[in-house]
Parts: C-alpha cells; sequence; structure tokens
C-alpha cells in the first residue's frame, strides 16, 4: 500500500444484513486524503448504512474499515478521527451558538484558550462569528446547519460524514449551502463523505461520486464521468434525464426502430442500449449526413433558458436553447452526435 492510500479511508469487502435484507453486498471503495466523496443512491440502496459503519455506529458482517492504514473495524464510534453531521442536526436549545460548537472541545477537557480560539476560528470560517451569542431559535435553517458543520469541525475529524445534512433546507437555501459546503471543503482540504440521494447535488460538491443500488456499488467517477459516460441503464437514469435507445448490432453502429446510428466505439453485445443526454441531440437545419431523425414535437415546455422537447419517435427527449419558439406538431431533423451517444453495459 503506498503512502497516499494509507491516509485515505478504505472499505474492503464489506457485507451488511439486516434479517434477510441485503443492505450491503460486498461493498469495497477507496476515499482519497482530502477528497470530496459522495455516495448517491435511491431510498433503501444502503448508503446510510455504509457511512454509519464507517462512524462506527454500525458492525458489518464481514470485511473492514480502514482509516491511515489502520484497521478500525471495531473501534467504537467515539474513538474514531471521524465526525458526523445527521440529517436532524438537533443542536442545543438552551446552549448559545458558541457552546454548541465547543460542546465536543469542553467535553474533552480542553482549555479554556485553546476553545476560543478553535471555536472562533470555525464560526469566523463559516460566517457565524456575529452570532456566536445568539440561541438557535434565532438563527435561520441554513445558519443553524452551518453551525452543526462548525460543531463538527471543530474537532478537526480526519473524515467528515455528512448524513443528507441539507435536506431540511428549502432549495434556494440548499443550492447556496452546496457551494459553500465545496468551497469550505477545499478550504480545508479535509476528507467529506457525503450521503445523498439528490442527483444535482452530488455533481455540485463532489470530487467523485459512488453511485450505488441494491447494497451495490454500480459505478465510481467524477462528476462528469458517471454524468457522461454511465455504464448501465440505472446509472444513466439516475444521473438525470436520458434517452435510452435499443438497437441490435450492425456493421459500423446499431438498427435501431428510428434507423441506423452510426457509432465511434463497437457494443459488446448483439442486442443493448445506447443512451444520449437531451442536451446532446441537436435540432439540426435540414436532414444530417449521418444520425438524423426526422421527428415531431409532441410537447414543448418553455423553462427560461432552455426549451424541453418531447418527439415522437421514441418518445425522444432534447432540451434546447430557448432562442427558438417550438409548437406541438412541428417536424423537425433532430441529430444525434456520436460523441453523445454512449453504450451501456447491457
Ligand atoms: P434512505 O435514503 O432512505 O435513508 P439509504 O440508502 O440510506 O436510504 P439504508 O438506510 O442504508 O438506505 O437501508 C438499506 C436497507 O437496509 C433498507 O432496505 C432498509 O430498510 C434496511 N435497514 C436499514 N437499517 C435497518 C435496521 N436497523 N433494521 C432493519 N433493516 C434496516
Amino acid at each position: 500500500m503506498s503512502a497516499d492510500s494509507e491516509k485515505g479511508l478504505s472499505v474492503v469487502n464489506v457485507d451488511k444484513n439486516y434479517a434477510d435484507v441485503k443492505a450491503l453486498v460486498n461493498v469495497s471503495l477507496k476515499v482519497r486524503e482530502g477528497e470530496f466523496f459522495t455516495l448517491l443512491g435511491p431510498s433503501g440502496c444502503g448508503k446510510t448504512t455504509l457511512l454509519r459503519i464507517v462512524a462506527g455506529l454500525e458492525l458489518p458482517d464481514s470485511g473492514q474499515v480502514i482509516l491511515g492504514g489502520e484497521d478500525i473495524t471495531s473501534l467504537p464510534a467515539t474513538k474514531r478521527q471521524v465526525n458526523t453531521v445527521f440529517q436532524s442536526y438537533a443542536l442545543f436549545p438552551h446552549l448559545s451558538i458558541f457552546e454548541n460548537v465547543a460542546f465536543g472541545l469542553r467535553s474533552r477537557k480542553f482549555p479554556q484558550n485553546e476553545v476560543q480560539t478553535r471555536v472562533d476560528r470555525r464560526l469566523e470560517m463559516l460566517g457565524l462569528e456575529e452570532m456566536s451569542s445568539r440561541f438557535p431559535h434565532q438563527l435561520s435553517g441554513g445558519q443553524q446547519q452551518r453551525v452543526a458543520l462548525a460543531r463538527a469541525l471543530v474537532n478537526e475529524p480526519e473524515v467528515l460524514l455528512l448524513d443528507e445534512p441539507m435536506s431540511a433546507l428549502d432549495a434556494r437555501l440548499r443550492a447556496q449551502v452546496q457551494v459553500e459546503l465545496r468551497r469550505l471543503q477545499r478550504k480545508l482540504g479535509q476528507t467529506f463523505i457525503l450521503v445523498t440521494h439528490d442527483q444535482a447535488e452530488a455533481l455540485v460538491v463532489s470530487d467523485r461520486i459512488a453511485v450505488m443500488s441494491d447494497g451495490k456499488i454500480i459505478q465510481f467517477g467524477t462528476p462528469k464521468e458517471v454524468y457522461e459516460q454511465p455504464q448501465t441503464r440505472f446509472v444513466a437514469e439516475f444521473l438525470g434525464a436520458a434517452n435510452l435507445i435499443a438497437g441490435r448490432k450492425g456493421a459500423g453502429g446499431i438498427d435501431t426502430e428510428m434507423g441506423f446510428i452510426n457509432l465511434t466505439a463497437t457494443p459488446e453485445w448483439n442486442q443493448g442500449t445506447v443512451a444520449i443526454r437531451p442536451e446532446r441531440i441537436r435540432i439540426a437545419e435540414g436532414q444530417p449526413e449521418k444520425n438524423g431523425i426526422k421527428a415531431k414535437v409532441t410537447e414543448a415546455i418553455y423553462r427560461g433558458t432552455n426549451v424541453d422537447l418531447w418527439l415522437e419517435p421514441g418518445p425522444l427527449r432534447v432540451r434546447t436553447p430557448a432562442q427558438r419558439d417550438f409548437e406541438v406538431d412541428d417536424e423537425v431533423w433532430l441529430e444525434l452526435p456520436e460523441e453523445g451517444l454512449v453504450i451501456l453495459d447491457e
């Protein structure tokens, strides 16, 4: 093992069952030191279970958790260099913001001057210095969320675990906290592991994403990789809107119900699926030389910067800049550029 991988966090072949529910099936992953890593998946896919095992709040049935080269699988939560910010980030209502943040340091008997310096530093970093003598109920939801973060960060854990910490915030605030969280993690250079079912959130904050389904990790990658190069139907659809087109392998492409589609790479299957994101399909001026489909608009939704179109055959979904107006029943030529087409594994 290299020095770098020793510094990070590894989960090795972890299984976890609850009676006959297979919550985690042979899960392995490596989180690099200083990385913002996200576990993304639908409800019930096992992401919280995995986070709780890393936190030490749950024991795996088999497998290991390694932090900084040390096997911490059976180390109690309180002895781990790991802190968690939960979905319900309940602050102590009777304590000031300062004392909420200081709580962990006080219980570890840090001297007063050290408590003061560390808490001040975190409050300042999170833009909360003006609020230190207020009480939780005098803060907005977003500010309370930042206090919860400060409270976890003040302990300087090697790894910070975030269990859907933004799900209680409204959409606008959520978007703002996501960007702040990303910025903060960059500034601290600390390892963050986030659990979320929100694909947009995962794309915004992460260095790398592990996409989970049914207790397994299906794909790892940077936000761009998992969005643009999904390997399976599940990943293609979970990471955003995707057109899935079934076909049979032919020379230089695939035969589909919509016509022949040229592909740069050759599929390994004889019969399977290719995916293309709605924004990768072009509205062509006339019949394109390659990969053209004559289509009819069945629905057009104006979204400000874009128009979302549904078209037959398909239904195909296209997202295009809003400069041009579209009406239902308009006939258009679509072009499916080869570089936008992804061959799925199945
Ligand atoms: P959510 O986003 O809804 O929190 P999740 O992806 O975090 O979902 P987990 O909470 O890890 O999923 O649950 C994975 C599976 O294990 C689910 O089928 C769940 O019902 C089950 N499970 C989790 N905890 C327990 C438990 N303590 N006892 C029994 N079954 C459990």
